[in-house]
């Protein structure tokens, strides 16, 4: 358990990729917190089963991180309770598809605010104790689309990109601290974040639920099939380990070739 007693900070953890990156944390002995919305009685239910996996602790923070006060909040609350952050993984994200002409600017600007700026705040409230404590891990789930892009994802491609140079840029502030600074850019992970823009593509596309899986989203994976959030969760994992101190700066694919092509 080689991350006993220390603190993993997941954002959008209530689900999903995040939710995978929490259970493989706490299986190496981390407290958690998790964060995102969600059920409370499911939410409690995870922390239960999390805290039983780690033998430490795994708290909630409820808050809406596309706020800069909700990050604080999260970060406060990550504090109080475990004297800082030593995983950060800033994970949260939201997707809205639509032509340039239809896409909604409050859209953008909570697309922006979440997938971007949420991890610029954390980050600024995270490092003061890594660096006080010569070891952190910063690690971001970027995307297919911080390298490549598709039409009608004008916000999130932006965000993804611009994670991929806060990456590079933290990582080298950085690099003399413990502190390793990386992304992780999966392809198509089948989660409700997939799912849910599946209507929205059926509209902008003029196609059937099935022409956006196998034309839209697996065409552009050579494997042909959906990557598991666990795999996701397992290069996180073994971020955070000594074995990868020497990776730093890296934008990290899993995409079944995707961005090979
Ligand atoms: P998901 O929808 O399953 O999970 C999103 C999480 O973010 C949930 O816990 C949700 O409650 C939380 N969240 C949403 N809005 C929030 C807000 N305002 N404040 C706080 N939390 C909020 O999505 P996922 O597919 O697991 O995505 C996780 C990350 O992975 C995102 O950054 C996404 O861009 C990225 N990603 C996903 C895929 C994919 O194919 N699923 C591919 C590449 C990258």
């Amino acid at each position: 358990m080689f991350l006993k007693g220390k603190c993993a900070l997941v954002t959008g953890s209530t689900s999903g990729i995040g939710l995978a990156y929490a259970r493989a944390f706490a299986a190496e002995g981390a407290n958690v917190v998790l964060s995102g919305f969600g059920d409370a009685a499911g939410i409690a239910r995870t922390c239960e089963e999390l805290a039983a996996a780690s033998g430490g602790k795994a708290i909630h923070s409820p808050a809406d991180l596309t706020r800069r006060s909700g990050v604080e909040e999260m970060m406060t609350l990550a504090a109080d309770t475990f004297g800082g952050v030593d995983v950060l993984v800033n994970n949260a994200g939201m997707q809205h598809v639509a032509p340039i002409e239809e896409f909604p600017p409050e859209k953008w600007d909570a697309i922006i605010a979440l997938n971007l700026t949420s991890a610029f705040d954390a980050a600024r409230l995270a490092v003061p104790w890594m660096k006080a404590k010569g070891w952190g891990r910063i690690i971001s789930t970027a995307s297919a689309h911080s390298l490549t892009a598709s039409p009608f994802k004008i916000a999130y491609v932006a965000a993804k990109h611009a994670l991929a140079g806060y990456t590079k840029t933290l990582a080298l502030e950085l690099a003399t601290c413990g502190v390793t600074v990386n992304c992780i850019s999966p392809g198509y992970v089948w989660t409700p974040l997939v799912e849910n823009q599946i209507p929205d593509t059926m509209k902008a596309r003029n196609m059937t639920r099935e022409q956006v899986i196998n034309e839209v989203m697996l065409v552009r994976q050579p494997t042909r099939q959906f990557v598991l959030p666990e795999q996701v969760a397992a290069m996180a994992l073994f971020l955070c380990r000594d074995e990868a101190a020497q990776i730093t700066g890296a934008n990290m694919s899993i995409d079944g070739g995707w961005t090979a092509e």
